[in-house]
């Protein structure tokens, strides 16, 4: 799953409205930002495999530091600690942590759902997937529905400061939308080289895009 997780991302802004969208984002993006690192470090694996399943050529062959539920959780709970850490202890605090390692956690939630059999429960274990990576109608359907709802939850929790709040925000949410839709329909990777830094690359310059564009937008339900 691509913008399914950013969805979540985009949608948490309501719950916790003074935590930066990039936070929400990349904490949802937790694993897929761990997991080019583990593959240039080569202790993750992945073959390039066209037809693996309908949506994705990758056979994601070994990834129980960056996929399997324990470590997710264990990740979940650092990245929430990370951001909370030197808040004082209240009822916001407890919240802003439970959002972010939630968002963390929900990567396997919504990779199960999409991948075939490939998720471990913890390194070593039996792999987990439902598998909706069968069918490209039927992921576009999920996934697009998801990343629409998440952007309106966002754009109306939020409002533009400026016109960078604006045209930023909207031509984030299309560039990503491109990519998503680019990636299915197009070409495989010619590489594992090519696979961990346009990875890397991609996920540093979109953490700091995001952070950019919530920088320029303002909060409207201040709930907390
Ligand atoms: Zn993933």
């Amino acid at each position: 799953m691509f913008v399914g997780h950013f969805a979540l991302g985009f949608a948490a802004k309501r719950a916790v409205p003074r935590v930066s969208l990039a936070a929400l984002c990349a904490g949802a993006q937790v694993a897929d930002l761990l997991w080019p690192v583990f593959l240039a470090i080569g202790i993750e694996q992945v073959r390039i495999d066209p037809g693996n399943t309908a949506v994705t050529p990758l056979d994601f062959v070994s990834y129980p530091y960056s996929h399997s539920l324990l470590m997710l959780i264990v990740w979940g709970v650092l990245f929430g600690l990370v951001f909370t850490v030197r808040l004082k202890a209240d009822a916001r605090k407890a919240l802003i942590f439970s959002v972010l390692a939630a968002l963390v956690v929900s990567h396997w939630v919504l990779d199960w759902i999409t991948h075939r059999p490939d998720m471990p429960l913890i390194p070593g274990s039996a792999k987990f997937g439902f598998g909706l990576w069968n069918s490209v109608p039927a992921t576009m359907a999920v996934e697009l529905t998801m990343y629409v709802a998440g952007l309106w939850i966002y754009a109306r929790a939020t409002r533009a400061r400026d016109a960078r709040g604006r045209w930023g925000f909207w031509t984030l949410a299309a560039f990503l939308a491109i990519v998503y839709v680019a990636t299915i329909m197009g070409p495989p990777p010619p590489s594992v080289f090519a696979i961990w830094t346009s990875a890397i690359a991609g996920g540093a310059i979109l953490v700091i895009w995001i952070w950019w564009v919530d920088r320029h937008r303002d909060v409207i339900l201040a709930s907390d």
